[in-house]
């Protein structure tokens, strides 16, 4: 009886799902779609090598953005650079009116990250930075699925508007935060977006709502040894500061994250540090969960400062939230991203495959039976919980939003890791990106022609948002950084 009632739970679990299955047959819209991201496949492989070997961290994709932005003007989009106080995030729309779909674009690297396209650990030479995440790849799936979404635009007479956004920094979860403070998310419909992953499947789920900031201790300098009574050490404060995080950890709720290093301890030991800093990341499931947890680590701050008779600054980079799902939305990419299939990957992807997941299966004990996941899994039953965070959320607490993964890494490879650099560089991640481009493609189009699918979106929205309001603990006025490190 318990394995009958266990049965059934898991029947009832992707049911719903198998039910609501949906032909995979596709339209003529759909089909010349996806005939032209094929057509462009060459060019699209081209641009995130490219972005591949520029391997700019964020705020400095200077090189990377204009190359996104090359083919957007080529393909006759009107692009806006420079948004938001940002030299490298940009705005490119085609078309007009309502309704307006965005995709949103990455193109940020890692750094501490460099690595050739090969199945061994050996960094490239020249840079120190790599594409741990897979950015390259997502900014140009992003980009040549607006780029085909405007090719089919005339022929078949759509109407709406088709928007791009570029945004930087997003492993600083800085580029969307500053775009979404300024407004630039307002007159959006529906937002699309998709990640490199291990994995094919929807983002029908939450992230971690996150904070940057950082903590500066000012003292007084003197001589170490001579004059040790008249100084007061910065760098005390920053180490007490941390021991009293490190006790905070044990009274936190176990969704909470909490991450730093110190990015300034003075300049030698024989003067008493005048100035240092932590650099903080403090996350938790919801952004109500985080900001408690940030003001208790303030506090903490305001206490060690107490003790060391020091003055402590702090600074608060970014505030992200976590993700707010939308089922309809998931729904509906889901449904494309079956018409366009999984990954297909040959002996040569599986074997370096193999060979990336030899390290891991050596020093980590990776029990993963598959080398790359080529099929597509189904939603579950309720938004599933990831353990970082984007940006991404930000612009969910303004609009439905939607995306999903495609498999670009081999399976059961960590985030921002030099295997995900060497996949995202080599055939694997060019195939996932493909699938991502065509998915995001088709997902864009549906929306331009269905103002009901709008509407269910824009519907779940609206209960999911019951009871929040978009707060930040960014300082009113305050500009995007100019650079982060
Ligand atoms: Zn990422």
């Amino acid at each position: 009886m318990r394995f009958c009632i266990l049965l059934l739970l898991i029947g009832a679990n992707f049911s719903g799902a198998a039910m609501a299955a949906e032909p995979t047959t596709t339209t003529p819209i759909q089909d010349d779609l996806i005939k032209h991201v094929d057509s462009i496949r060459e060019d699209l492989v081209a641009v995130n090598q490219e972005i591949w070997t520029f391997a700019e961290v964020g705020l400095e994709e200077h090189r990377s953005s204009a190359r996104l932005v090359g083919v957007l003007k080529k393909a006759g989009f009107k692009v806006k650079e420079g948004v938001s106080g940002m030299p490298t995030a940009f705005i490119a729309e085609y078309g007009s009116g309502s309704p307006v779909i965005g995709i949103l674009a990455e193109y940020d690297a890692l750094p501490e990250l460099s690595q050739q396209a090969i199945g061994t650990r050996k960094p490239a030479q020249g840079r120190t930075t790599g594409h741990g995440c897979g950015h390259c790849a997502l900014g140009t799936a992003s980009i040549g699925a607006a780029v085909a979404v405007k090719e089919v635009y005339d022929k078949h007479k759509l109407k709406g508007t088709i928007r791009v956004y570029g945004t930087p920094a997003e492993e600083t979860l800085i580029g969307k935060v500053y775009m979404a403070l300024d407004g630039q998310f307002k007159d959006l419909d529906v937002c699309l977006h998709w990640h490199p992953g291990s994995q094919n499947r929807i983002w029908y789920s939450s992230s971690k709502a996150a904070i940057s900031a950082k903590f500066t201790f000012h003292g007084l300098p003197s001589h170490a040894s001579g004059s040790p009574e008249k100084g007061r050490s910065a760098l005390d404060g920053v180490e007490l500061m941390n021991i009293g995080a490190n006790y905070m950890r044990e009274h936190v709720k176990e969704s909470n994250r909490i991450h730093y290093v110190v990015t300034n301890g003075g300049g030698a030991p024989n003067v008493v540090p005048a100035t240092a800093q932590s650099w903080y990341f403090v996350r938790g499931n919801t952004h109500e969960d985080m900001e408690a947890q940030f003001e208790w680590l303030t506090e903490i701050a305001e206490g060690a400062a107490k003790m060391t008779r020091t003055k402590m600054q702090v600074q608060v980079d970014t505030d992200c939230h976590e993700i707010i799902p939308n089922l309809p939305l998931s729904k509906l990419v889901l449904k494309n991203f079956k018409k366009v299939g999984a990954p297909k990957f040959d002996k040569a992807d599986l074997d370096l495959a193999r060979d990336l997941q030899t390290s891991i299966r050596n020093d980590f004990g990776l029990k993963e039976p598959k080398l790359l996941n080529d099929t597509i899994d189904e939603l579950p039953e309720e938004p599933y919980q990831n353990a970082g965070s984007t940006e991404v959320g930000d612009i969910s607490w303004h609009v439905p939003t939607s995306g999903m993964s495609t498999a670009c890494f081999a399976a059961g490879s960590p985030g921002h890791s030099w295997q995900n650099v060497a996949a995202i560089g080599s055939p694997i991640g060019h195939k996932g990106m493909m699938v991502a481009a065509k998915v995001l493609a088709l997902s864009a189009v549906e929306l331009l022609q269905d103002p009901q699918a709008i509407k269910d979106a824009k519907a779940d929205f609206e209960v999911r948002m019951k009871g929040r309001k978009y707060t930040t603990k960014v300082p009113k006025d305050q500009k995007a950084p100019k650079t982060i490190r």
